[in-house]
């Protein structure tokens, strides 16, 4: 096996580089304790809604591809947008049909490490068929490191260098 495939942290090959997941969006991190204990809050693999004194905000779970330069392979992230309440349930309401295909507006509500988000990303959240989670596209006329990223690519040192930041991180 040619050396381009041996990662260049851990020398081992990644042929299926593990997904960088996070398990709610940044909205619910931001509460403190008090706060998750007296605001209703439903979060389970899919969905989030945490009703605020003044409003509710609704998050779903989405898949980001991230293309990797010179390489059949892609980062996957498991990240949360918000959605409109119209479209958060038209998602719910379509959550077993295998046959929903449809495009929603959502921000985007992780801040991915490496870097900097001082406004959220607009996004276009592509509803797929088979029940898959739908992906995540970002407007491309939004100018951020992160959207210059999605659409040209991170090399292969760079999807490494992420990946065992993540594993370090993880508790086994
Ligand atoms: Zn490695």
């Amino acid at each position: 096996m040619s050396s381009e495939f041996t990662c260049g942290i851990c020398g081992e090959i990644h042929d299926d580089y593990p997904a960088l997941t996070f398990a709610y969006p940044n909205s619910y991190y931001w509460l403190t304790e008090e706060e998750k204990r007296i605001y209703n809050i439903q979060i389970d693999s899919d969905f989030c809604t945490i009703e605020y004194p003044e409003r509710v905000d609704r998050f779903i779970r989405v898949l980001l591809k991230q293309k990797i330069q010179k390489s059949r392979l892609y980062l996957d992230y498991g990240l949360w947008v918000s959605l409109s309440e119209e479209n958060y349930e038209n998602y719910a309401d379509n959550f077993n049909n295998t046959n929903h295909e449809t495009l929603y507006f959502g921000w985007l509500s992780n801040a991915l490490p490496d870097y900097q988000f001082e406004k959220s990303v607009p996004m276009d959240v592509k509803t797929k068929k088979g029940n898959q989670r739908p992906e995540i596209y970002p407007h491309l006329d939004f100018d951020h490191p992160f959207v210059h990223d999605f659409y040209h690519g991170i090399t292969k040192e760079e999807a490494e260098k992420r990946i065992h930041k993540i594993l370090s991180n993880t508790p086994k």
